[in-house]
């Protein structure tokens, strides 16, 4: 048991109404830390901690805040087993999963950023009589909101270039998932950060992150979470003329053609479906395949869905964790009944395994595959953001197209073909922000990340967070 306490100027404190919020591990529902329950006037001595410390960050040089970031990667490196049982334990994920997808990918998003400002170039812009050139600036003190499906993974991804383009940060991670946020803080102190540089205050979003979104000194605001709340953060942010990045929801299609290969498909469809129990915004929730191959493939892909093995996250040879909290699980085991009531057949899954004593009141359910529903179903066009996946049958492209679009998001989405002109014309018809064809969640931090419609506004990654995190500024000179 733990207490995590706000980290404002480098220094550990507690939360100014001294109220704490318990923090409960998702396979077991124990206790295992309490968190400062920050308000408005913790945000606003984070903000003032942030912003005496802006000026002199600023003026750093890139190759010391490069230097910074690979430092706070080496240490991220070095602890990285400790953090990848941190992780698992808070967030209920597997220790693979900690130990090889996120606790990995927080390192190489310091190693990134640090590499990409060391790269980094601005425009210049010769006219016959003068000549421009382009400036980039930090912003100043932005905020970071982040969820609890990838806490460390996502949150390095907006700090880390948010500190390597100079700027002062704020930020709130999930309630439900503090730990290894904490130990960032403690990481990027003893990497060598002045105080004030990076602060982190605990909390409720209603409370200490709608306070930080509304906070005049925080001139951008990088969230990821849920498109609900997006919208009310958007709301507050663009009301006061904030930067806003907003990464939000999904349901994304894993559309299989009949010359897909089969096995990669299948493997493809099972890992997209069911990587962290479901929960990443990229899930390929909703799986649409060729008629022709329909039966063969749904009953193979049930059949690995099954076979899964889910139970105690710190074993290594699990496969599926706990989902985030009891109250998640119930929102997923109501889409379970909605899915039945709407005309569906629960192929596999649904039921609360039991895994034993220990585990007994831990948030597990059975990976659930959905079939005979429309695709226009509520189940199969809502987010649910846990271990469900609806199929659905096609029979041109068109109408798999048409399906997958059917959707008020636009996230991500993976097509499985070995025809090529067909990858390329159904990828470009697809009103997504990301496409794979062929595979799902590889990626390049140079590319754009993010997605249109009710997944977000705005795209982070390579140069597009650079841009995020600056402001250009021209200087034209008359010669
Ligand atoms: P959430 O929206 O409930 O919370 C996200 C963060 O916002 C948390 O830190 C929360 O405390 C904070 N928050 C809540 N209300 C707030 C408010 N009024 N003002 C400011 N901050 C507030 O989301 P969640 O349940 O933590 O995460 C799951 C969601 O995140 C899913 O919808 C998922 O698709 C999405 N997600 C998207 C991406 C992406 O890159 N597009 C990545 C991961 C997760």
């Amino acid at each position: 048991m733990r207490d995590l306490y706000n980290f404002i100027d480098s220094q550990h404190v507690p939360a100014r109404s001294g109220q704490w919020l318990d923090d409960r591990a998702p396979a077991t529902d124990a206790v295992i830390a309490r968190i400062a329950r920050s308000g408005a006037e913790d945000v606003n001595d984070a903000v003032a901690a942030a912003k005496r410390a802006a000026p002199a960050w600023a003026r750093t040089s890139t190759a010391e805040r490069a230097d910074l970031c690979d430092a706070i990667a080496d240490v991220l490196d070095k602890r990285l087993d400790d953090l990848a049982d941190l992780e698992s334990r808070d967030a209920g994920k597997t220790i693979t999963q900690a130990r090889t997808i996120d606790i990995p990918r927080a390192v190489r998003n310091f190693r990134f950023f640090a590499g990409a400002v060391r790269h980094d170039e601005t425009g210049c812009h010769e006219m016959s009589d003068a000549l421009n050139y382009t400036l980039r600036r930090p912003i100043g003190v932005v905020g970071l909101i982040t969820p609890w499906n990838l806490p460390l993974y996502l949150l390095t991804w907006k700090a880390a270039p948010a500190l390597a383009t100079g700027n002062t940060v704020v930020c709130k991670p999930s309630e439900l998932t503090p730990m290894t946020a904490s130990a960032l803080a403690e990481i990027i102190r003893e990497a060598g950060a002045p105080p004030g540089v990076f602060n982190l205050v605990h909390g409720l979003g209603g409370e200490a992150g709608q306070a930080l979104v509304e906070h005049p000194d925080v001139r951008a605001i990088s969230f990821t979470g849920g498109t609900a709340t997006g919208a009310r953060v958007g709301a507050a942010a663009g009301s006061r003329y904030k930067k806003l990045s907003l990464e939000l929801g999904g349901k994304n299609s894993t559309l299989v053609f009949a010359d897909a290969d089969f096995e990669m498909a299948v493997a493809g469809a099972v890992r997209a479906g069911f990587t962290n129990t479901g929960q990443v915004c990229l899930c390929g929730s909703r799986v649409l395949v060729e008629r022709s191959i329909a039966k063969r493939f749904t009953e193979a892909f049930v059949a690995r869905v099954a076979a899964l093995r889910m139970g105690d996250p710190s074993d290594p040879t699990t496969e599926v964790g706990a989902l985030i909290s009891s109250a998640h699980r119930e929102k997923v085991e109501r889409y379970v009944s909605l899915a039945r009531a709407e005309g569906g057949t629960i192929a596999c899954g649904g039921t609360r395994p039991d895994l034993g004593a220990r585990f007994a009141n831990g948030n597990f359910l059975a990976p659930i595959v959905v079939t005979g529903l429309a695709s226009t179903a509520r189940t199969a066009t809502e987010e649910i953001f846990g271990p469900v996946v609806t199929v659905h049958e096609f029979d041109t492209d068109d109408e798999a197209v048409t399906m997958a679009n059917g959707v008020d998001y636009g996230l991500a989405a993976s097509v499985w073909t070995t025809n090529l002109k067909r990858a390329h014309h159904v990828a470009a018809a697809l009103e997504v922000g990301m496409v794979w064809v062929n595979d799902w969640l590889k990626r390049d931090l140079r590319v754009p990340f993010g997605g249109i419609k009710a997944s977000g506004v705005g795209r982070e990654g390579g140069r597009h967070s650079l841009e995020f995190f600056s402001e250009l500024k021209n200087v034209c000179i008359a010669l």
